[in-house]
């Protein structure tokens, strides 16, 4: 399965998640505050505490997920664009994942033999990387490995995120990108959406192949840039 996947009607789409997020984030704060006000009551079981707890505590979680996954984009600063060692960035995500894949039981392997200097905002791209591969990791629910590797064209770069997950039909590529689809129980659906908006701004181009049971390759292509011209 083999699908181009930034088009224009999707990034649009981004923008105007832009507000929504602060929505999506109001609704499970005010979930929690009115479970907490419940807690305060007097005549409450002991198992009603257990149960409102545990609802604030699923509603905290989701608000911080989103939180995560959105990041950079609800950064209130202005973009710092710089040339960016791609090797460097990688080395710094895969220490950021490490833990994470250690615990999924997933073996997270870079290989950089190469390495080629793109042009963007150093945290915006770094969170559309940590979305990516975490991603892969998520996909491999009874571990495996996850490799990050760079290949070099004349002109371009890519950057290529490799795993031996569960992998997604035609139908799931297809819905990549787009806000809110998730197959996870606490996914937010926000991951892709984010990634990708930030890589079409680098005018980067991502690839995804996937077969079901057997995983998943992004292949992202940037144009590459000399590291002395100037931005
Ligand atoms: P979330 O991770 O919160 O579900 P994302 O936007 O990051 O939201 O991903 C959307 C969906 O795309 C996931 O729920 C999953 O179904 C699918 N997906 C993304 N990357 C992969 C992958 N590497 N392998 C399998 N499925 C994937
Ligand atoms: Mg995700």
């Amino acid at each position: 399965l083999r699908k181009e996947l930034i088009d224009s009607e999707k990034m649009k789409v981004a923008s105007i998640i832009s507000a929504s997020v602060a929505h999506e984030i109001r609704n499970p704060l005010t979930a929690v505050r009115g479970f907490i006000q419940l807690l305060a009551a007097a005549n409450v079981s002991a198992d009603k505490k257990q149960m409102y707890s545990k609802v604030c505590l699923d509603e905290l979680d989701r608000a911080q997920q989103i939180i995560t996954d959105y990041l950079c984009l609800a950064r209130p600063h202005p973009d710092v664009i710089e040339h960016l060692s791609l090797k460097e960035e990688i080395i710094y995500v895969s220490s950021v994942l490490v833990s994470y894949a250690n615990l999924k039981g997933v073996e997270l392997q870079v290989q950089l033999e190469e390495n080629a200097y793109v042009t963007g905002d150093r945290q915006k791209f770094r969170q559309s990387i940590i979305n990516l591969v975490k991603n892969g990791i998520e996909a491999m629910d009874f571990g495996g490995k996850l490799v990050v590797s760079l290949e070099k064209q004349s002109e371009d770069i890519s950057l290529i995120i490799t795993d031996s997950g569960k992998g997604m039909t035609l139908e799931q590529i297809n819905r990549l990108g787009t806000p809110y689809f998730s197959t996870k129980d606490k996914g937010t659906g926000l991951g892709t959406m984010v990634a990708f908006s930030i890589i079409k701004s680098m005018m980067g181009k991502i690839k995804v192949e996937s077969q079901l049971g057997k995983g998943t390759v992004y292949k992202i292509t940037f144009p590459a840039v000399a590291q002395t011209k100037a931005i």
